[in-house]
């Protein structure tokens, strides 16, 4: 039986860059979605099955019909204002969700495990860039709900030796596929390029930023923003890894440099052209002045290099894909 990758989540933002860079790879793929959040039309390689990954039924018949090598895992929740309401919904979908999929991979053999996790599981207080042995410290449930996830992944690993993950946290994911033909259209949007390009479009009256009294160099948060093809490109890179030295790691994908929330307006302003309407607004709750990743484990390891790392693409190709959708 021919080898195939299972993305669990792949009709999602990132899960749906992740296959089309395995599609152009030549990797058989398998995608499992309940199309909660992703759409159909952002699958642009491999077989889609619309369904739970709750229901233990269709993963035994997933992983009986199929040769599985390895399962990226993308699926989940992860709008933080929402988690800090909602938590026992994070908990479900985000931890016992990841754990009912590893009890099937244990009952199935399924050896190479990819999880997305999240910068989210450092939490606040650190004025450095963060390594991946850094204290956690999540300060939401969406971090928390994450953050266990990962804690199953090692305990697993060390009780069945022939088990290996590879944990990928997330910093600030942006932007979309330079060939234009994916991106993100979640339906709750709170995140700042895609905001900022939504108001520079015409479609949000006025960009908020959500604090300006920060001990940071210009008042207001910075961020590591990641461009969504470079964060694909880890996962293809962490499952060559995976497949050939059979070891676990967690690693930080992020550029380590950072951005101010100003910065990325005016980017936005001077790639849209449109002087939009940005206002001062309170502090958000739960977020951390500074943020940002310590990436040489991640490019050591994996030999793994950015292409996209300007902001200035990153803004454009945002701003590109919701033209796109402007248009459909
Ligand atoms: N932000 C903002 N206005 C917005 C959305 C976000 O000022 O409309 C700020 C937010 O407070 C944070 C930064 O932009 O300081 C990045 O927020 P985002 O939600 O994009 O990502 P997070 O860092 O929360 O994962």
């Amino acid at each position: 039986m021919e080898k195939n990758i299972l993305v669990v989540g792949g009709a999602g933002y990132i899960g749906s860059h992740v296959v089309k860079l395995l599609g152009e790879n030549d990797y058989n793929i398998l995608i499992l979605d309940n199309l909660s959040t992703g759409n159909k039309e952002a699958i642009t390689y491999g077989e889609l099955i619309v369904g739970e990954l709750a229901d233990g039924n269709l993963l035994d018949k997933i992983f009986t019909d199929y040769n599985i090598e390895a399962v990226m895992h993308f699926a989940g929740s992860i709008v933080v204002p929402e988690s800090v309401e909602k938590p026992l919904e994070y908990y479900e979908n985000n931890t016992a969700n990841a754990l009912f999929l590893l009890q099937k991979c244990r009952e199935h053999n399924i050896l190479n495990f990819i999880f997305s996790s999240t910068a989210a599981v450092y939490g606040e207080g650190l004025s450095r860039e963060v390594k991946e042995d850094d204290p956690v410290n999540p300060i939401n449930p969406y971090g928390r709900s994450k953050l266990m996830v990962e804690w199953m992944l090692e305990d697993l690993s060390n009780a069945w030796n022939d088990f290996n993950y590879i944990t990928l946290r997330y910093f600030n994911v942006a932007g979309a596929d330079p060939d234009g033909k994916i991106g993100q259209s979640s339906p709750i949007c709170t995140h700042l390029i895609k905001r900022a390009a939504l108001t520079a479009l015409g479609e949000i009256d006025e960009l908020q930023i959500f604090g300006t009294d920060y001990d940071t160099s210009d008042g207001t948060c910075i961020r590591d923003y990641i461009h969504v093809t470079d964060l694909a490109q880890a996962h293809l890179d962490a499952l060559a890894y995976l497949v050939k030295e059979n070891k676990s790691h967690v690693l930080n994908c992020g550029y380590g440099v950072g951005h101010s929330v100003k910065e990325v307006v005016a980017t936005m302003k001077e790639v849209s052209g449109v002087d939009f309407k940005s206002t001062p607004a309170a502090r958000r709750a739960g977020d951390p002045p500074f943020l940002m990743s310590n990436p040489e484990k991640i490019k050591n390891l994996l030999s793994w290099g950015p292409k996209y790392d300007s902001l200035k693409f990153m803004v454009e190709s945002a701003l590109n894909w919701e033209k796109h959708l402007q248009q459909r």
